[in-house]
């Protein structure tokens, strides 16, 4: 109800915005059309030879300048009450997204304490409750951890513990630890690894990267998952492969799923929950290491791939003491410009 009003209010503004522009274009023509015509009949009664005054055009240049002014003014207007509306929107649907994402694994959680408290629950359901509690705990966890770490990760102020890794060997254990924190079957995922040479990264950043990617693969799916990764190394980068064989993204919308709080409706599945920060993320710390992410799908029910690309360790030292030497010299200039 009080979007509608919201956006009620903004229409009204826009036909008032219209009648006064267009009034006001109205007007100037009635002044500038009866001026001409006097100054015209004044001018042949006066000097007849006189057929036209440059000085005539000054009002008709100037009401140009006034019109264009007042066109980019309107359209600036409601550019930024566009910008509003579709923030204040964005904002609902997070907000209504988050609330959900909480409340159903704390409900999931509370049913089987209550559960294991009440019934006399054999040992091998017991088992099967923790798993459950433990698969819900990781899911809260994850989504905490996204929401604090965004604006850390946005203003470079994220604190990485970075560290040089053997790329192929790193990537494995960081994927056979997110499979087992999903409790997938170990064949849902085959990894394949010719990736000998060095990389820096933090481990955390990338396990992060890591359970966004499989966590989709499982929520975007209507089959068993199946993920294939290929890990490799060329001369200046690593470059890892992810592909899953889920419901895949119609290809308008892959430029989009980087953005933040972005989702995409799939008919086939329309309950699956998110906020729309998972990709966002990956991205930001993706970047935030020195690399690039890129997103394939051939559409609906083709499975989709995501390409990461990250520099290798000679590449990363050489950067990363280019930009210290640049700070260092930017720190100089600024004690000499204080002296
Ligand atoms: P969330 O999953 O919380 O909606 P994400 O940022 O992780 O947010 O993903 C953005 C959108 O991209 C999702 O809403 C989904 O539609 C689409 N998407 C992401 N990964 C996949 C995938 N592996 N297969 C199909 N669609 C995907």
């Amino acid at each position: 109800m009080k979007r509608r009003h919201f956006f009620f209010y903004h229409v009204v503004i826009f036909i008032i915005a219209q009648i006064a522009w267009l009034s006001l274009i109205g007007l100037w023509i009635y002044w500038y059309v009866y001026n001409y015509i006097v100054y015209k009949e004044v001018g042949d009664h006066v000097s007849p030879e006189i057929s036209f005054d440059i000085t005539n055009a000054g009002p008709f240049v100037i009401g140009l300048v006034l019109l264009v002014g007042l066109s980019l003014i309107t359209i600036w207007i409601f550019r930024h009450l566009n910008v509003q509306l579709r923030l204040t929107k964005l904002y609902d649907t997070f907000i209504s997204n988050v609330t959900h994402e909480l409340k159903s694994p704390l409900s999931s959680i509370q049913l089987s304490l209550e559960t294991l408290k009440t019934r006399d629950v054999p040992r091998e359901k017991q088992k099967e409750f923790v798993g459950m509690m433990i698969k819900d705990v990781n899911r809260l966890t994850r989504l905490i951890n996204s929401i604090l770490q965004i604006p850390a990760l946005e203003q470079k102020k994220f604190a990485y513990s970075y560290q040089i890794y053997s790329a192929g060997s790193v990537i494995k254990q960081i994927l056979n630890d997110s499979i087992e924190q999903f409790r997938l079957p170990l064949e849902t995922v085959n990894i394949e690894e010719n990736a000998i040479c060095e990389f820096v990264i933090d481990i955390d950043g990338l396990k992060t990267v890591f359970d966004n990617l499989i966590d989709n693969a499982v929520k975007y799916s209507l089959q068993p998952v199946k993920i294939n990764v290929n890990i490799s190394c060329t001369t200046q980068k690593v470059v890892i492969e992810f592909n899953d064989n889920g419901i895949g993204i119609a290809p308008k919308e892959l430029k989009k799923v980087f953005n933040k709080f972005h989702r995409v409706y799939h008919q086939n599945i329309p309950n699956v929950k998110g906020t729309g920060l998972g990709l966002y993320q990956v991205k930001e710390i993706i970047k935030n290491h020195g690399g690039k992410i890129y997103i394939f799908s051939e559409g609906d029910g083709k499975g989709t791939t995501f390409k990461i690309e990250l520099p290798i360790y000679q590449v990363f030292k050489k950067r990363f003491l280019t930009n210290l030497l640049k700070r260092s010299e930017q720190k100089k200039q600024l004690e000499i410009i204080n002296e």
